[in-house]
């Protein structure tokens, strides 16, 4: 590893003064940085050739005066006229550290690329040798950060007094810490307001004062089924899980974007093998985090959308165990995406209906009334294996033999398969769908897709019984 030139510190300017010689661009850049701190900042040039009324910096429009540096605490210089020069000098003199705009030999110190989640700072510097890998760096960073990483700090810093008094041992001090930066329950207090924040650390800091771990349960959306389709807070949470309880239709791929030395809980309720009941899933999430562990509940799409969500939340409430819940892309969403189709379309579909498709067989007829009649685009989830009576039944109810039908298995992953065709084509037979979960989109918007890459459905051979 090389040596560095520069030392990265955070450097107090709180209260003191940084003067910026410039009227330009450059001067406005430097100033945008700088007043994201709370020291003031006064810009000095002769000629204003921009607007400077974005930035909150006392701007004086006349030459420069050595005095102007008179305790000052950083001097950026981004002119290169006689005033440039005579700031460099009097920087110089006063022992004042000093930045020259785009003249790296001249600076005693470089801007770096900042992140700020005041009060989290995040400085990336290449020593001013690659400014866009730095930029693209930062983006990367940022990608990571949860938005409220910086109200977590603060309140990291709130608590210390508290921690040094109620917590004696150093490890156990950082244990807390390491829990309070980590907790779900904490960030969505905190993201609340100062005080919520506040109040989740306390309960949590009375926990690990006496020793207790307390847990949590996040319900997250794991999307269709491709890592890329997770969301960064999904992600976020999954990294920070002890315990990962997810559905046979969350793809080991997705399962495998948590801790590596988490524990993975597989609840899967493939057709026929009904390994967990629900209540069991319910009883076996309260029980984890009771255990104190940080457990994630990783659902297919979007756990609210037929994801049995209720009954879970129900008994963590009555349980009094904090959860929170992480959207997901739900499959209907994927499949629209998949194959190009507007699921609303002005004069065409002016909604867009998530129904199941069971009560087919049932005499539920209001659900099926409702649906044929809705003139809205329907997405129909866990119909694939009575898709031809699904058809079938809106006819019976009203709906046109003639509206278009498309199918999609496997939707938002690499394996997709995709069929069209209508009411009437579906009605007629079973047919032979590949492995995979499937949604069955209805309605006249399905027309406005991209189905090329489709199956006719007509075409299919159909099961014979
Ligand atoms: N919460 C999930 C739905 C779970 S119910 C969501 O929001 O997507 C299970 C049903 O979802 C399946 O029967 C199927 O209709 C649908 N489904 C889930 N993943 C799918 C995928 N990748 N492609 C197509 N349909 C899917």
């Amino acid at each position: 590893m090389g040596q560095l030139n520069t030392f990265p510190l955070s450097y107090k300017v709180r209260g003191q003064r940084i003067v910026i010689i410039g009227g330009g661009e450059e001067a406005l850049n430097k100033a945008r940085l700088v007043t994201k701190t709370t020291a003031s900042v006064v810009i000095i040039s002769r000629h204003v050739e921009i607007d400077f009324s974005s930035v909150e910096a006392v701007v004086l429009v006349r030459p420069f005066e050595a005095a102007d540096l008179d305790g000052a605490a950083l001097v950026f210089v981004a002119d290169h006229g006689p005033d440039g020069d005579a700031a460099k000098l009097a920087a110089r003199a006063r022992n004042i550290p000093l930045n020259v705009v785009d003249i790296p030999d001249e600076c005693d110190f470089y801007t770096p690329s900042i992140i700020d989640r005041a009060p989290l700072t995040i400085a990336i510097s290449s020593e001013g040798d690659a400014p866009v890998l730095t930029r693209l760096i930062r983006a990367r960073i940022e990608a990571m950060l949860s938005p409220h990483v910086g109200a977590i700090a603060g309140l990291a810093g709130r608590m210390r007094h508290r921690v040094e008094a109620l917590i004696g041992d150093n490890a156990a001090r950082r244990r807390y810490y390491e829990a309070l930066v980590q907790s779900p329950a904490v960030e969505t207090a905190a993201s609340r307001s100062p005080v919520a924040g506040v109040f989740e650390a306390e309960t949590l800091l009375e926990a690990h004062a006496i020793n207790i771990k307390i847990g949590s349960v996040a319900l997250i959306g794991a999307g269709p089924g491709a890592e890329d389709l997770l969301t960064l807070r999904a992600q976020r949470l999954l990294q920070e899980a002890d315990v990962i309880v997810h559905d046979q239709l969350v793809p080991a791929a997705v399962v495998q974007m948590g801790r590596r030395d988490a524990e993975q809980i597989d609840v899967g309720k493939a057709k026929g093998h009904h390994s967990f009941s629900q209540a069991q899933i319910n009883t076996l999430i309260v029980r984890l985090a009771r255990e104190g562990k940080t457990v994630a509940r990783l659902k297919s799409g979007d756990p609210m959308v037929f994801g049995r969500a209720g009954e879970e939340i129900a008994a963590l409430r009555k349980a009094g165990i904090a959860y929170s819940v992480v959207p997901g892309v739900s499959a209907a969403l994927a499949a629209a995406a998949d194959t190009v189709t507007p699921v609303t379309l002005r004069k065409v579909s002016s909604g867009f209906v998530m129904a199941t498709a069971h009560g087919a067989d049932d005499a539920d007829l209001v659900h099926w009334a409702a649906l044929a009649q809705s003139g809205m685009t329907l997405a129909l989830y866990m119909g694939k294996s009575i898709a031809d009576a699904v058809a079938a039944r809106l006819i019976g109810q009203g709906a046109s033999a003639n509206l278009p039908v498309g199918i999609v298995v496997n939707a938002g992953r690499a394996y997709r398969s995709m069929y069209r065709g209508t009411l009437s084509g579906l009605a007629n037979g079973a047919v032979e769908f590949p492995a995979g979960p499937a949604i069955i989109f209805v309605g006249e918007a399905v027309a406005a897709g991209d189905w090329a890459d489709a199956a006719e459905l007509a075409a299919q051979s159909f099961k014979v019984a």
